[in-house]
């Protein structure tokens, strides 16, 4: 039986794949390091997990509203005042299966067949699948190297025409961990404003943030911002709670809305355990995300001197998330490679540390390596990384 047109062109997620290939060579009993996760190692706090026992103990176990508990909506609306000034009523918060069903959700509401969305190159590999699902057409431009992966106001109005729907905007991004300053991101939105050009944050790392850097939200620079937003979050990264898949969306009560009518006849609601957890995340202590925090800035700090160490790798140094996209080209070409995703198959087969190609995310002289493993682990992958550029060069 022939499948729906709309799968056939549907790419795996990279990431994935080559997570899976990491975890069947270490099923064979092989020592492989995995830099491929895009999720924090630590376990979620003992507080959230008490929080969720005692929901099922009291029996919260049913249907819940599709748009999510009102407790829990009205919780995020407490987030967004506290940590961004933002007013949210509760008709304009949805509260989603992880970050990634509201996004999926919402350009499923958004967009029309031919509507365009403009994404940003390097992206995070659902965003095109996702639009593409949605029968619209993601309209790709360069983030260059040289202005640190972020688009200029100038090249989101070139790419603008009559069928631009919205534009995302992902800071911290996944995967560069670059992020835009207040002026950039006033710029750019001037442009959307003028253009009608509704404006997709997907604030998912907005808690890890290192050094003196502060997040911005592009809602949080002008009521007329707000008013075309839509914010994108969720308690995967912050809270180390991806297996929870809670996740939500806050901007125009119209939009909202819909998500909602299309959430009750997709997913009904998120997990209502799931959604306690998520309630005691947004009400309990901060402390031990600030401790994840810590150690996150640590092990960037590390690797990313010891990576920049090693010949032909250079590298944008990231203010959040937990990734690094490194520059791998001339080290790839140097070793004898052709591209930059042959030489990471040989270093995973060689020296059995297993990088994501850039090429996943659009970018295919990088690499995205992820930090959220222990010290050690990093260490030693950047000694093997140097290891395997040595031998080959
Ligand atoms: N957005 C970005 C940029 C991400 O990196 C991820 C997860 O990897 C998500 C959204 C989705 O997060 P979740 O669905 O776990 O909430």
């Amino acid at each position: 039986m022939e499948l729906a047109k709309r799968v056939q062109s549907l790419t795996p997620s990279s990431t994935l794949a080559i997570t899976a290939k990491a975890k069947a060579l270490k099923n064979e009993g092989l020592d492989v390091i995995g830099l491929g996760a895009g999720e924090p190692d630590f376990n979620t706090p003992k507080f959230i997990l008490d929080a969720a026992y005692k929901a099922m103990e009291e029996g919260k176990t049913k249907y819940t509203p599709s748009g999510g508990l009102p407790e829990l909506k009205q919780a995020i609306a407490n987030k967004f005042e506290r940590d961004q000034g933002l007013t949210y009523h509760q008709d304009e918060i949805i509260v989603t299966t992880g970050a990634k069903h509201a996004l999926f959700t919402l350009f499923q509401v958004l967009l029309n067949p031919g509507d365009e969305v403009i994404v940003p190159v390097p992206y995070w590999v659902s965003y095109p699948e996702q639009i593409k699902l949605a029968e619209g057409t993601p309209v790709f431009v360069e983030a260059t190297e040289e202005n640190e992966f972020k688009l200029t106001k100038e090249q989101v109005e070139q790419a603008i025409t009559s069928r631009t729907k919205a534009i995302i905007i992902n800071s911290p991004s996944n995967p560069t961990g670059v992020m835009y300053t207040k002026e950039e991101l006033k710029a750019i939105g001037e442009v959307c404003l003028q253009h009608h050009v509704l404006m997709i944050s997907d604030e998912i790392y907005e808690k890890l943030i290192y050094g003196d850097e502060e997040h911005t939200s592009i809602a949080q620079l002008s009521n007329d911002l707000k008013e075309n937003t839509v914010i994108i979050n969720g308690v995967s990264k912050s809270h180390s709670m991806t297996g929870w898949r809670i996740g939500y969306a806050a901007g125009p009560e119209k939009i909202i809305k819909a998500m909602t009518n299309l959430a009750s006849h997709s997913t009904s609601n998120p997990t209502s355990i799931a959604q306690y957890a998520a309630l005691a995340a947004y009400t309990g202590s901060d402390e031990e995300i600030e401790q994840m925090k810590e150690a996150f800035q640590e092990r960037l700090e590390k690797l990313y001197e010891w990576i920049i160490d090693i010949p032909g790798i250079s590298c944008v140094k990231p203010k959040g998330a937990f990734y690094l996209f490194p520059n791998a080209k001339e080290a790839a070409i140097g070793c004898g490679f052709e591209s930059v995703d042959d030489w990471v198959k040989a270093l995973l087969e060689e020296e059995l540390v297993a990088l994501v190609p850039g090429s996943g995310f659009g970018s295919a002289d990088n690499v995205r390596l992820s930090y959220a493993t222990s010290l050690d682990q990093l260490e030693e992958a950047a000694k093997r990384i140097k290891r395997f550029v040595n031998k080959h060069s």
